[in-house]
């Protein structure tokens, strides 16, 4: 085992001949001793040694200094006004003449464990706090998400982190997702690729407690060190959390090479943590849940199967809504229908799969090359319907005649590369005297892409009285 080190500091010779005989026969023990108190006291902050043998006379001036380390006084003049002034400074190990080494001995032992217990004490007690705090804070928070969010800061309150984040652990999905971090209320429902989060994935497969004292040398770490490098992160703590015997998620927290690592009393803290939040977090994340397969469900609901783009019951809805803007404030407001030329033969010659995949690939070019504000959907079968709100004329026709050529120069993966795909548009445009309602908006576009069909395909045709 490796010898304690203890600074002393003395200067009679009758104190520092039976100290050097002490230490040198010691194994427990290493002393550096110091004659100067300014030398001392500096090496007692940079470096602080288990314990301090200090020379009676010489308490007054290192006092305030080597209070906080544990302290064995040696009296070497009257002992009685040794004992009067070691005892002023609180120092409640010392020894007067005469000197015995197994005396020495056992007050170093005894000032040690003091020191010790007494950090232990304070520092359960702390924990005993946190956890209170924390308990009544899971009582008294009803909105999920705000509690997760109040957990995570809780952590980061009592603990030296620049991260602390709370993780879900999706089993069906082999996934995890961030739902609560500390260093923004808002975050939620992100996404974790869990093959850049080796350490989350041992906990969530070991069910155990994952440390990484050093995210430089730990072999765990080896495959995503180089990503981790520009973050400066230093040490990880990974604790799982668990409802009944299944672990739901973790507790993530990281510090930063400018902060300590993490010990071992903080791993048991966190591990309280998690268990008395448990509960809570389980509620929680089935809300997240919930939630998440909720917008799911309504993304499904307005999704077109086949394409991925909108379906023809969003496009409605949309429609009214922008239309009856564009009436109120008097807005232009155009509507383009497209309809993919002799698509039966795409059908006829590669067959109906290959045909789906080709509406598949249509619907994501033109999906591709129109705004983010335009309203894309499928009308029905190989017809599509694109809004463009506050869009007049020409506006509506130069982008029907952009998609149009577009979709022309398109090399079609579905066909092996083959182009050769045209497409017929109708354009019909708002204000105008017959268009009244989105309704009429509608069918003059389905009107002009008739003409278009019919004066030959390929091009772009507009609704005109
Ligand atoms: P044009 O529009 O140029 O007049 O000719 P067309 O051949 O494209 O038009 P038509 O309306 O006669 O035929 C449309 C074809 O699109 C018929 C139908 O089988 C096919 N179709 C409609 N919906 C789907 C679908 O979801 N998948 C596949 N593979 N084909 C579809
Ligand atoms: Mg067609
Ligand atoms: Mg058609």
């Amino acid at each position: 085992m490796a010898q304690k080190k203890v600074a002393v500091i003395a200067k009679s010779s009758a104190v520092l001949g039976f100290l050097k005989t002490f230490f040198r026969s010691c194994r427990t023990y290493e002393a550096t001793y110091y004659s100067k108190t300014g030398v001392f006291v500096k090496n007692l902050c940079e470096s602080p040694p288990a314990a301090v043998v200090v020379e009676g006379a010489l308490i007054e001036t290192v006092a305030d200094k080597v209070t906080k380390c544990p302290t064995v006084a040696v009296i070497s003049g009257n002992i009685a006004r040794g004992v009067e002034e070691v005892i002023s400074y609180n120092v409640k190990q010392y020894l007067y003449r005469p000197y015995v080494a197994r005396d020495l001995e056992f007050k170093l032992e005894s000032a040690i464990l003091e020191k010790y217990t007494l950090k232990k004490m304070t520092d359960e007690m702390k924990e005993l706090e946190a956890v209170v705090a924390l308990t009544q804070l899971i009582s008294s928070t009803l909105d999920p998400k705000e509690l997760l969010f109040r957990i995570v800061r809780k952590i980061a309150d009592i603990m030296p982190v620049t991260r602390c984040s709370v993780i879900r652990a999706d089993w069906l999905h082999r996934s995890a997702f961030v739902v609560a971090s500390f260093e923004d209320p808002h975050i939620a429902g992100i996404k974790l690729n869990l093959r850049k989060y080796p350490e989350i994935m041992e906990s969530l497969t070991s069910k155990k407690p994952v440390i990484i004292k050093d995210v430089a040398t730990d072999p765990l770490m080896a495959r995503v060190r180089k990503t981790l490098e520009p973050l400066g992160i230093r040490s990880i703590i990974v604790i799982p959390i668990f409802f009944r015997d299944k672990v739901i998620g973790t507790l993530f927290l990281r510090t930063s090479r400018a902060e300590r690592a993490f010990i071992q009393n903080e791993v048991r803290l966190l591990n309280t943590i998690a268990n008395v939040s448990a509960n809570a977090l389980y509620n929680a994340f089935l809300f997240e849940q919930v939630e998440d397969e909720k917008s799911r469900l309504e993304k499904l609901a307005i999704t077109d199967f086949l394409t991925g783009i909108y379906n023809v019951r969003y496009f409605y809805h949309r429609i009214i809504e922008e239309f009856s803007r564009a009436v109120r404030y008097g807005l232009p407001i155009s509507c383009l229908m497209l309809d993919v030329d002799h698509f039966k033969k795409i059908n006829d010659v590669y067959g109906h799969k290959t045909g789906d995949l080709v509406l598949r690939e249509f619907a994501q070019l033109l999906k591709k090359h129109s705004r983010k504000s335009d309203v894309l959907a499928r009308y029905g079968g190989e017809e599509f319907i694109l809004l463009l709100p506050q869009t007049p004329h020409e506006g509506a026709m130069s982008e029907a005649e952009r998609l149009r050529e577009y979709v022309k120069r398109h090399k079609f993966r579905s066909l092996r590369n083959k182009g050769g795909l045209t497409v017929s548009v109708g354009v019909s445009v708002f204000p105008d005297g017959d268009i009244k309602t989105h309704d009429d908006l509608i069918a003059f576009a389905d009107n002009a892409l008739f003409s278009a069909k019919n004066s030959g395909r390929d091009r772009v045709a507009v609704y005109r009285r």
